[in-house]
């Protein structure tokens, strides 16, 4: 990587940083409320570095051996990163999840919240879990509806190794901010109900390059945010 390319992630994480303590401060909220996960799939352990050294700790990987490989990289760092996976999750594939990561994002169904449960090993802390809600994009198979919430909290409530800390949603595209703060906004209320039954809940991961500022007016905690901090991806060097 360019000494141009090192330079860019440093600027562009502090560009981020800056935009999320003013779309904080917009609404009267505390920037140290929102975590930035630096979402970092496709891109090469050597972006991740930079990151590190621009002080970034905490990521976000969508495809379980990727993330894996990457963790294992950067194993027995100091200070300890924290890995979330984001990503859709297979049941043949939750092993690798249970073993590695810190959170997994995408808890949509029991018998992947049992099988993560079961495969967490316990010399590990508990698994940090959020539910998915599918939130608005009905093409989406990922994340189920927001009626069906309270009865999957309650059977990972009942697991010993997993941690539910609340929700995660990714909406459909949409440019206009009066709506990508309508759907944000049904998430939190979500939340609210959530937390009435589950009082640990505090997590309300949303939020990625284009629709930021809407999900930390709407009280997101976690933003995911790629694009903005390592460019665009190019899938085409995936295999
Ligand atoms: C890729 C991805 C992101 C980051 O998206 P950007 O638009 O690049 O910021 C966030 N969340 C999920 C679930 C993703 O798959």
């Amino acid at each position: 990587m360019s000494l141009s390319q090192q330079n860019a992630i440093e600027q562009n994480l502090q560009n981020v940083r800056e935009k999320i303590a003013a779309a904080a401060q917009l609404c009267g909220r505390s920037p140290e409320e929102v975590t930035l996960l630096a979402v970092s799939k496709t891109k090469p352990a050597s972006a991740v570095e930079e990151a590190i050294a621009a002080g970034q700790f905490s990521f976000g990987e969508n495809y379980v051996q990727e993330g894996v490989d990457k963790i294992a990289h950067f194993a027995g760092r100091q200070p300890a990163l924290t890995w979330h996976f984001i990503g859709p999750l297979q049941s043949n594939k939750s092993r690798l999840v249970a073993e590695n990561f810190d959170w997994c994002h995408t808890l949509d169904r029991l018998k992947i919240a049992q099988r993560l449960n079961e495969q967490r090993p316990a010399d590990l802390a508990p698994l940090q879990v959020l539910i998915q809600v599918n939130i608005s994009d009905e093409a989406s198979k990922s994340g189920i509806a927001l009626e069906d919430v309270a009865e999957l909290a309650a059977q990972v409530m009942a697991m010993p190794n997993l941690n539910l800390r609340g929700l995660m949603a990714i909406p459909a595209a949409e440019t206009d901010y009066a709506r990508q703060l309508d759907v944000f906004s049904q998430m939190r209320d979500a939340l609210k109900a959530l937390q009435a039954i589950c009082p640990q809940a505090d997590t309300l991961s949303m939020g990625m390059t284009d629709d930021m500022p809407a999900a930390i007016a709407a009280g997101s905690t976690m933003v995911r945010i790629g694009t903005a901090i390592f460019g665009a991806r190019d899938y085409s060097a995936k295999p």
